[in-house]
This record gives structure tokens, sequence and C-alpha cells, in this order.
């Protein structure tokens, strides 16, 4: 039978996801075992290399498991055991969040690529079509649905779909062409040195706050960890040597000082926060950072992307099933999203603030607050775990975290 598509040589998918990255991957996976047609664009040949490790927390490892790849992910990087803190120059531990303790679900520590990989290959095995090596793209909309013109070496493609779903990060091309506006703030001066390094002795993460920074190490499994240090652009003349010199800190013992010998490749890095007052338009809608990018300085961006999942997917199965694109319609999903995502993007700003400042006091205030939840572990524990839930911290507990 020749089918619509071959005669008019245009594919019809109920949808189309621009960024086949962490968002567009594993929406894509969970799209089509719902049994809608999906296909993904993305403009890169092959996966970057690793320059930074994914430190995930319950929400995006409660989203893996839904997806049926959770066990494959643990398989290709380490169960978090502990998450430590530490004041350079003191030779004590500062905090020990003891995670199976916590009992808040999975932490996991893993490489970016290694992640995609998992997800690609979920994706193309539950019939979602990935278009690579998209050069350039153009977009049209007549009579309520969307005409994407894909340029690539081998030909244009013609794409044309009721729904778009932008997965396409932070700089999201897409959000600019449906005129959804947005705004950025960073840190002024910071910048995050960021590393692959060899193996640490145990399965965590370990953070030191000093003086002028902090720096930390996380786990990526048997064979690697992720390296990095949170500094004043001005103090950081070798990228390399940011990150050794946070090695040989007091606080760190001579066993982890072997990750950073190893260091494959090390960039600096300088993240913005984005906020989208609107997430969807009549037959589009944004997510993970192109919704809501934010700092990393709390590892929590790519959990809070992989959260949007269940949600999202939600959404767009009513949409196809009823057949109904508005905006009204699609806009259910920042309703439910919203106050969750901008609350860990606020959070995220704070720390970044008083984790690396200047400013006169800021330090002073970032240290007491770690100190009044290492004094009382139970309020610390509480946190994180709300944090590792759904609705996040309570006004409760982020109260008790002020008060003296
Ligand atoms: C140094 C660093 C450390 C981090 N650490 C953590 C951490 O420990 N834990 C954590 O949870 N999060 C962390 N994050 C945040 C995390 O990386 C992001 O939140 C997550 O990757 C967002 O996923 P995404 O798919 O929305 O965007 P991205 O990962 O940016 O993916 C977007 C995809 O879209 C593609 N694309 C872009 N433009 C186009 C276009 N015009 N056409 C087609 N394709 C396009 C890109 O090639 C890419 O594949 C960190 C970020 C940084 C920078």
């Amino acid at each position: 039978m020749v089918t619509d598509e071959a005669r008019t040589g245009v594919e019809k998918p109920d949808t189309v996801i621009v960024g086949g990255g962490l968002a567009g991957l594993s929406t894509g996976i969970a799209l089509a075992e719902s049994g809608i047609d999906t296909a993904i664009i993305e403009s890169r040949r092959k996966a970057n290399a690793d320059i930074f490790g994914f430190l995930l927390w319950p929400p995006g490892t409660r989203t893996l498991r839904w997806l049926g790849v959770l066990p494959e992910a643990l398989r290709n990087g380490a169960e978090l055991e502990s998450l430590a803190w530490f004041v350079v120059g003191k030779k004590h531990t500062w905090m020990n969040v003891d995670l199976a303790e916590l009992d808040a679900g999975t932490f996991l520590g893993i490489r970016p690529s290694r992640l995609e990989s998992i997800l690609r290959e979920a994706a193309l095995a539950a019939g979602v079509r990935i278009y690579d090596s998209v050069d350039d793209w153009s977009l049209r909309r007549e009579h309520a649905a969307w005409t994407m013109r894909l340029q690539r070496e081998d030909g244009p493609v013609d794409l044309r779909t009721p729904l778009l779903i932008g997965a396409d990060g932070s700089g999201s091309r897409l959000r600019s062409e449906l005129g959804l506006t947005s705004s950025r703030w960073q840190p002024r001066g910071q910048v995050i040195v960021t590393g692959v390094g060899g193996p640490l002795p145990e399965q965590g993460s370990r953070q030191a706050l000093s003086a002028a920074g902090s720096g930390g190490c996380v786990s990526l499994g048997e064979k690697a960890s992720w390296l990095y240090t949170v500094a004043q652009e001005s103090d950081v003349s070798d990228p390399g040597s940011a990150l050794r010199d946070y090695a040989h800190l007091d606080s760190l013992d001579a066993t982890y000082a072997t990750a950073f010998d190893q260091v494959e490749r090390t960039a600096v890095v300088r993240p913005w926060t984005v906020t989208v007052p609107r997430w969807s338009t009549d037959g589009a809608m944004l997510m993970g950072d192109a919704a809501h990018g934010m700092l990393p300085h709390l590892g929590l961006g790519g959990s809070l992307t992989l959260e949007d999942v269940p949600l999202l997917s939600e959404v767009v199965e009513e949409a196809v099933r009823t057949g109904d694109f508005c905006a009204p319609r699609l806009s259910a999903f920042q309703q439910r999203r919203q106050a969750r995502t901008a609350y860990a993007q606020r959070t995220s700003n704070q720390w970044a603030r008083v984790l690396c400042s200047t400013t006169p006091g800021a330090r002073t205030a970032r240290d007491l607050a770690m100190r009044r939840m290492a004094r009382n572990m139970e309020l610390a524990q509480r946190f994180y775990r709300e944090l590792a839930s759904p609705s996040g911290p309570s006004l409760g507990t982020r109260m008790r975290m002020m008060m003296p």
C-alpha cells in the first residue's frame, strides 16, 4: 500500500521533539511507549566528549526507573552512598549524609555520554525516529500544523506535525522562533572549572568549602569521577591547576588525590539560569533546560528535567487523544511544574551567590547555614528528603534552616 507519507514525501509524526539530549530522548521513550508516533531532531553528529558528570537525585532516577533504564544506568555508573561536606584546612568532615539512612531513593553518578547512549538505544527500541546531524531547520505553521524542513548532508527532510516539543537546552532556538520570551542570570565573575578524572575510593560525593570558593568530586563508577571547582574567574589562570589545587587541600585524603592525577579533559563554564514566563503556545511546548535552565550548583537541573517527563507525557497523550493542541491545554504542564522548578532555580541561584562571593557577609551566611545543618542532622536529613520528593521542602523546614 502506498502511504500518504510516501506519496507526498512528507513524514507526519504525532509530535516532533527538537533536541536529542536528556530531555528529548527520555520524553521520546515515554511517548513512543504510549503509542505516540515520535520523531527527534538533533543537530549534533555524535555525543559530546564528557566534561562533567551527572549527579542525579531521586527525582531524576525515579524517571529512569519508570522508563526501564535505571538498572542499565547503575551498571554504567555508581549508586552513591554518601554526600559529604568538608571545611578546607580542618581535617574533619563537616557533614556526612548517609544516603541509605536517608532512604529518599537512588542517587546516581554517571557520565553524560553513557546516559545518553542508554537513552538513545531505548528510544530507538521504542520506535522513535531520530534525525541526527541536522545542520539547519526552518519552520512554517499552516492549518493548525507545523511543517519543518530539516537540512541534512544527505538532503532535506520534511516533517509535518501538530505538536512541537522544545527540548533544545537553555539557549533554545525553538523558544526564540516561537516568540516565547526568556531572561537569564549568572553569578557575576564566577566560573566552574570542570573535568572528568580517575576513580574515587568510595561511591560518593565530597564537597569542600573554603574562603575562596568550593570544590568537589563525585564518583561516576569504577573508572571515572567528576571533579569541579567553583571560583572567581580572576583566581583561575589555568583550569588544570585550579582542579589540582582542590585535590591538595588538607581536607581531602591522598587516596582521593589520585583521581586528580588522571584528568582526561577540563573546561571552564559560565552557565545561566533561564527564566521563561510562558512555556507553551498553540501547537508547541518547552521542557527541560529550554523551559527552566538552572545553574549546576545544586546538581538538580538534569534531575528536574527528568522529573518533567511523566507529567509532560500525560499532557501530550491527552492532547493527541483529543486532537486539541491549543495553548490552554498544553499549559497544564507548566501549571503543574512551575512552582517546583522555580523553587529549585531560586535555591541554586542563592547557593551560587554565597558559595563563592566577594560580598561582605555572604561567606559567613554560607558557613552559618552549613553549621546549623551539621549540628542538626535530623533537620539536614529532612531538607534532603523533601528536596528529593516531588513537592520540595516545606515552608516549615525552610524556616527552621534559617533560624539560629
Ligand atoms: C558543568 C555542569 C554540571 C552539571 N551537573 C549536573 C548534575 O550533577 N546533575 C544534574 O542533574 N544536572 C547537572 N547539570 C545540568 C544538566 O546538564 C542539564 O540540566 C540537562 O542536561 C538539561 O537537559 P536538556 O535535554 O534539557 O538540555 P541539553 O542537555 O542542553 O540538550 C539539548 C540538546 O538539544 C540539541 N540542540 C540544541 N539546539 C538545537 C537545534 N537548534 N536543533 C536541534 N538540536 C538542538 C543539543 O545538541 C542537545 O543535544 C550540569 C550542567 C553543567 C553545565
